[in-house]
């Protein structure tokens, strides 16, 4: 079951051009509106905010054509674009401090085993992801996104800040029950924004659910009480080291097979030299934790399958499906840049592929340093650069 999110480029280009009309005026003042889940099995997701994230995410679709999308709202698109911008900028941002991924999954890891040594958390834990606290608004978005398998924007933020400040559960358990859930889960967007929450992304600023804000931007459907709407932010971690980004690997020379993975679907943005003689697509290993939801997985092995599949249609070349990473001791393997979270986790040391940056990412990722504003500024002359031109920001 997929509900509305069907794995492949053909539904997710039919969702792109269902919303472009909604992608200036409308989105910029629509966007922290959440309606709720629709009521009518024939109604999109939500009608004021894309709901692409799923094809975004597994590069189904990609930025270049969300952007080109919003364009011929000229000055109007701002908002849109600076929004799926952000989604590079946390990629980017994570690959320069991979150290951030790794500290994450073992704070999980300690907080997982904490839950089983510890009767009353393990208790408050249960009842936060089974919607059981008694606030209104948290147990039906702890619901929805079991059901659903997607959040609105703003709820989840709501739903990070009281998981962490007013539920004061550790909120790497917070992160790893999106990730489980999220069809457009992510290591980078999701890690840095329960980060940016609990003000250890821009640091020292966290983001705090008021009730206010939530009976407005729900109209009403939600009166939470009791929320702690005056905590500090968590206490600061160790800055992370920012290292240099690895510069993508040499093309290896002759015949290649090319690799597609569900961390990057888009084969016709790379720049490849030569067509490959072989498509191989990979759905490895999943290492976020035993219980993914199912219709998670399902989603991402399809995407690489559809991906695949156009690809060998494309380069008139056989395709293979694989559930682990190929070695590439028959064929040189190359593959679109394979970035930091679970499934870099699975590869092999001893497994040669040679990995291609996309070209966006190049414009975008070496722009993330620091905090959103030079992505902001920068963005336009990068991606003037492939062609894409940006409205101001
Ligand atoms: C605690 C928390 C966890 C999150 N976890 C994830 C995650 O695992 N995966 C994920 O893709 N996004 C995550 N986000 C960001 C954001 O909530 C979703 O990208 C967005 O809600 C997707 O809905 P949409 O496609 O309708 O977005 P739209 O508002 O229509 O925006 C279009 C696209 O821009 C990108 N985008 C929009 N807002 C953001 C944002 N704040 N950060 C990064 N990219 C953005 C997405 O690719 C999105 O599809 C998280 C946000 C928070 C606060």
């Amino acid at each position: 079951m997929t509900g509305p999110f069907e794995p492949g480029e053909a539904a997710g280009l039919a969702r792109m051009q269902a919303f472009q009309p909604r992608m200036g005026r409308a989105y910029a003042a629509g966007r922290n509106r959440d309606e709720g889940p629709p009521t009518r099995a024939d109604a999109p997701l939500r009608r004021d905010v894309s709901a692409l994230s799923p094809w975004l995410r597994h590069r189904l679709i990609t930025e270049q054509a969300a952007i080109a999308a919003a364009a011929p709202h000229g000055e109007h698109a701002a908002k849109f674009v600076s929004e799926v911008l952000w989604r590079g900028y946390f990629k980017g941002w994570l690959e320069h401090r991979p150290e951030v991924w790794s500290n994450y999954c073992a704070g999980r890891d300690a907080a997982l085993a904490a839950v089983e040594g510890n009767a009353g958390l393990s208790r408050a834990y249960t009842e936060a992801v089974e919607g059981r606290t008694g606030i209104d608004c948290f147990d039906a978005w702890a619901r929805e996104l079991v059901e659903w398998n997607w959040l609105h924007n703003h709820a989840r933020m709501w739903f990070a800040s009281i998981w962490i400040f007013t539920l004061r559960l550790p909120w790497e358990l917070g992160a790893d029950f999106f990730l489980r859930h999220l069809m457009d889960g992510d290591p980078a967007s999701n890690t840095l924004s329960w980060r940016w929450v609990g003000g250890l992304h821009t640091r020292g600023k966290h983001y705090l659910a008021r009730r206010e804000n939530i009976v407005r931007y729900t109209d009403g459907r939600f009166d939470p009480a009791g929320l702690n709407e005056t905590a500090e932010p968590l206490p600061l971690d160790d800055e992370p080291v920012r290292r240099a980004l690895p510069p993508s690997d040499p093309w290896p020379g002759g015949d290649f097979a090319l690799l597609l993975h569900p961390e990057d679907c888009a084969f016709s943005t790379l720049d490849l030299p030569r067509a490959p003689v072989r498509i191989i697509g990979v759905t490895p290993p999943d290492r976020r934790a035993a219980s993914v939801a199912p219709a998670v997985t399902a989603f991402s092995a399809r995407a690489v399958a559809d991906a695949a599949a156009r690809a060998g249609e494309h380069f008139g070349c056989p395709v293979d499906l694989v559930s682990d990473w190929p070695d590439g001791d028959d064929l040189p393997l190359v593959a679109p840049w394979l970035p930091t979270g679970w499934w870099r986790d699975t590869v092999p040391a001893h497994t040669s592929i040679a990995w291609r940056r996309q070209p966006y990412d190049d414009a975008i990722w070496p722009l993330a340093t620091a905090g959103f504003f030079k992505v902001k500024a920068g963005a336009g002359r990068a991606l003037g650069r492939l062609g894409l031109d940006l409205p101001p920001l």
